[in-house]
């Protein structure tokens, strides 16, 4: 009930009474203004005006799995919320609920974690009140081999609700990190669970630096937020709802053709490192090519200096500019 009286306040410029929400909800007056009250401790700034009833004055930046659903467009991309002030990661706690079955689109939400994870065994610096760490469940009717393109459609998301949300245009840095002025303002993480052919669950997880105004010194020269490009808050939970918004509709062009067919262009038109010089960092070889843009299969083409055409694989390989990160 807090997620739709949310909501209802949210597309309501004028007051809403407490009878009508009586009615609508089949509870109380008391049981409404125990939700109102309870919704003025968590910051929303509501005005209680006698005779006319409650209006919404001011949402702050809160997160909570009410604050998130009240904003969620989607059919079934994070429709269901599942929110923790602390975990160790969202992606854990997703592959538990996978474990067990889960519907498809469950969306876990954290305000921090104490765990955080990038790729091959690194970590992600998450601090509490100020970013987005979520992770989505999926069970992708398709073959093993082709969850890992889920990545670049979930990088995609991000990007355009990123723009949608706070007009800044950002860029990808294939296959999995968004980038600003050279600097990363998201990592995405892709886990599966599967049988030779048959995927039982597949995880996105997403770190987005939303209001971090400061970075551990080992990643300052590399990392930055929307915060410290725009110079002002943006609210996450409006975020996550772009963001699961645009990857509900690209997540439906990519099971069309279980690739990525009818993204690649607008793919390509995000990546940073399009007709750019790359250093390819295989493990235990490194070299320097002509990024290409991707195949539909999400591999990265290159052209090496002595004019040979290779793909490839994000698995095994980071991408960084020839200077530096991007
Ligand atoms: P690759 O290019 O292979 O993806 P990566 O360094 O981008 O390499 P990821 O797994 O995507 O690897 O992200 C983990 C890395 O990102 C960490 O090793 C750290 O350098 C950096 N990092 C960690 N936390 C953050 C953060 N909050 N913001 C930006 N960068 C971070």
């Amino acid at each position: 009930m807090k997620s739709e009286i949310l909501r209802l306040l949210k597309e309501n410029d004028t007051y809403i009474s407490g009878q009508q929400l009586c009615e609508q909800f089949h509870v109380s007056r008391t049981a409404v203004w125990k939700v109102i009250e309870q919704l003025k401790r968590e910051g929303y700034q509501i005005e209680a005006v006698r005779n006319k009833g409650y209006r919404l004055i001011d949402s702050p930046d809160v997160m909570s799995r009410a604050e998130i659903e009240s904003l969620m467009k989607t059919a079934w991309a994070g429709k269901n919320v599942i929110y923790y002030d602390e975990i160790d990661s969202t992606n854990n706690r997703a592959k538990e609920y996978g474990e067990k079955g889960s519907p498809h689109g469950m969306l876990f939400v954290a305000d921090k974690q104490v765990a955080g994870k990038g790729r091959r065994g690194r970590s992600w610096e998450s601090p509490a009140g100020s970013s987005i760490y979520m992770t989505i469940l999926l069970h992708p009717e398709i073959l093993p081999t082709k969850a890992p393109q889920l990545t670049l459609v979930m990088a995609m998301a991000v990007a355009d609700g990123i723009q949608k949300m706070t007009g800044l245009e950002t860029k990808i840095k294939w296959p999995n990190d968004i980038v600003v002025n050279g600097k990363k303002i998201c990592g995405i993480l892709t886990e599966m669970s599967t049988e030779i052919d048959y995927i039982n669950y597949v995880v996105i997880g997403v770190g987005v630096n939303v209001n971090q105004e400061t970075f551990p010194a080992e990643i300052q020269s590399t990392a930055t937020s929307l915060k410290i490009e725009l110079g002002e808050t943006v609210r996450r939970s409006g975020l996550i709802a772009a963001v699961m918004a645009s990857f509900e509709q690209y997540y439906e062009v990519f099971m069309k053709t279980e690739d990525l067919s009818g993204l690649r262009d607008r793919y390509n038109s995000m990546l940073v490192n399009l007709d750019q010089e790359v250093k390819v960092l295989e493990p235990g070889h490194e070299y320097e090519a002509h990024a290409l843009g991707i195949n539909r299969t999400g591999e990265l083409i290159v052209r090496t200096p002595d004019g040979e055409e290779k793909e490839i694989y994000a698995g095994e390989v980071s991408v960084r500019g020839v200077y530096g990160y991007v």
